[in-house]
């Protein structure tokens, strides 16, 4: 194995989307930078899996639209072209009293239209009325709540968060509204409620008057996972290097004030150093140089892990896509443990072309708040009866053509209360020439992890003198 070079100004610590982008910015500062990423390859949960004969995401399939950070990045690699909206068909959502598309225009489940047709479809005449008064209640009722579960209750009522926000929250987080902190979830919302006076009038502002479900998400033509290896490949051309199979074990101050990281092949020392691993790694490289209880308060989640299970399936009923783009399941529902199916063949155009008529990919995700994700010696066999059960069409075992079973543990951290005050007094107490980013900083979702890692991983101020 080639030796790490000595010296270098930045080191950047894993070379998933966090640490791939914060090194691009160095790198295009002019800085010499070095990514040390543990696994085989760059992209942690944006990754490729080869599945019968197709190319497929093995993990993160879309990115939020709500903010510009991912269509923008891939704008700048020039990918502009190859970004795409899903099909028109929407999500759906599975809960006690059956299936219904999920509310066009909302936003984590929340309305936008508390009294149309289809959210009165899902929660009842009721619970629609209920939703409704969101509208003439003043506009700081449930503005002070700390998780989204709580602000939706006071503003909307019960009915919504169980029907509609949880499953949608729960398929993208993995966790429980009510102890999901709203500010790390989604920190436009607050502040849009309170401008725009009602929760649904929010969710309409942000959602920019856009139509189905799905349309709050883009993906990348040929799958999410060439965003990371566009982006390595950008950062190579500006210099940057990247070592794969190095993982780093170790953080500590050089004599001249700058960092040594050090790590199975070698040490190499920077003024900067950039930890964009997960959580449990910065928290032990950064143990030795913090207070404990500054670490203690940005807590690694829980390591109940999700695991996606990816088929391909012969079943030409499916070309019509009963189910839309997918099925959130509501966590009341006992019939099936999957907490979410993608119809992937039904929602991205260059899947449906590339597996073509009655060949159809489907991802079914599992392990959520109090029901993690079953054994190996379960899976894939339960995906396969679940997404009989989930699009309502027969689906015996001689009709699946491959599977793929994939564990992710630390890429859907779920950020409770009190996480986004904990991770700014972490920076505040960072020693100089240490930034850190990543999922478990800057929260779920590539939208929050591209913005935090150009933003807090420039921004390290470099330690010690230049190289
Ligand atoms: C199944 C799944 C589906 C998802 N779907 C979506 C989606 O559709 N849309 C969306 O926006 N988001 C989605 N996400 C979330 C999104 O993928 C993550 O938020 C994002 O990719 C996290 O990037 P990261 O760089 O912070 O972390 P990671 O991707 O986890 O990268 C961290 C890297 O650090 C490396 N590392 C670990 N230890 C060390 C060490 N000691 N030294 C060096 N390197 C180390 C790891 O190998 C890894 O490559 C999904 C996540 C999963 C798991």
């Amino acid at each position: 194995m080639t030796p790490l070079p000595p010296r270098v100004d930045v080191v950047v610590v894993g070379g998933g989307m966090a640490g791939l982008v914060a090194a691009w910015e160095h790198a295009r500062a002019g800085r010499t930078v070095l990514v040390l990423e543990a696994g085989d390859d760059t992209g942690g949960a944006v990754a490729r899996l080869d599945l019968d004969g197709l190319e497929l995401d093995a993990g993160a399939e879309s990115f939020a639209t709500a903010t510009p950070a991912v269509g923008d990045l891939a704008a700048e690699l020039g990918l502009a072209d190859r970004v795409v909206a899903p099909l028109p068909g929407g999500a759906w959502l599975r809960h006690g009293g059956g299936s219904a598309p999920l509310p066009a225009g909302g936003l984590l489940g929340i309305p936008a239209h508390p009294l149309s047709r289809e959210v009165r479809r899902v929660v009842g005449p009721v619970g629609a009325a209920r939703a409704a008064l969101d509208r003439v209640l003043p506009g700081r009722v449930g503005a002070a709540a700390p998780t989204l579960g709580g602000l939706v209750r006071r503003r909307m009522g019960a009915l919504v968060v169980g029907r509609l926000v949880e499953p949608v929250a729960g398929g993208v987080y993995s966790t429980d509204p009510d102890v999901l902190e709203l500010d790390s979830a989604q920190p436009l919302l607050r502040p849009a409620l309170l401008e725009h006076g009602s929760l649904s009038a929010a969710v309409r502002a942000l959602r920019g008057g856009a139509g189905r479900p799905g349309s709050a998400v883009q993906g990348l033509a040929g799958g999410m996972w060439t965003l990371p290896r566009a982006l390595r490949r950008a950062l190579e051309s500006a210099g940057g290097l990247v070592r794969t199979g190095t993982a780093v074990t170790g953080l500590d101050p050089a004599p001249d004030g700058r960092w040594t990281v050090t790590t199975a092949s070698g040490a190499v020392t920077a003024g900067r150093v950039v930890l964009a691993a997960p959580l449990s790694v910065t928290a032990a490289l950064l143990a030795p140089r913090l207070p404990a209880a500054v670490l203690a308060a940005v807590p690694p989640p829980p390591q109940q892990d999700v695991a996606l299970v990816t088929l391909v399936v012969d079943a030409p009923e499916l070309d019509a896509a009963p189910r839309g783009t997918g099925v959130l399941v509501a966590a009341h529902v006992t019939a099936v443990t999957a907490k979410a199916l993608t119809h992937a063949s039904a929602k991205w155009p260059y899947l449906a072309a590339a597996a073509g008529p009655g060949r159809h990919v489907l991802r079914l995700s599992y392990g959520r708040a109090g029901r993690p994700a079953p054994a190996d010696t379960e899976l894939p066999d339960l995906a396969r009866r679940d997404a009989a059960e989930l699009l309502g069409v027969e689906l015996p075992a001689a009709r699946v053509r491959a599977a793929a079973l994939r564990r992710w543990t630390s890429a859907l951290p779920r950020p409770g209360v009190g996480h986004a005050a904990a991770v700014a007094a972490l920076r505040a107490a960072l020693p100089p020439g240490i930034g850190v980013t990543g999922t478990g900083i800057a929260g779920t979702g590539l939208a929050a992890v591209v913005a935090d890692a150009r933003r807090e991983g420039v921004a390290v101020p470099g330690a010690g003198p230049g190289p």
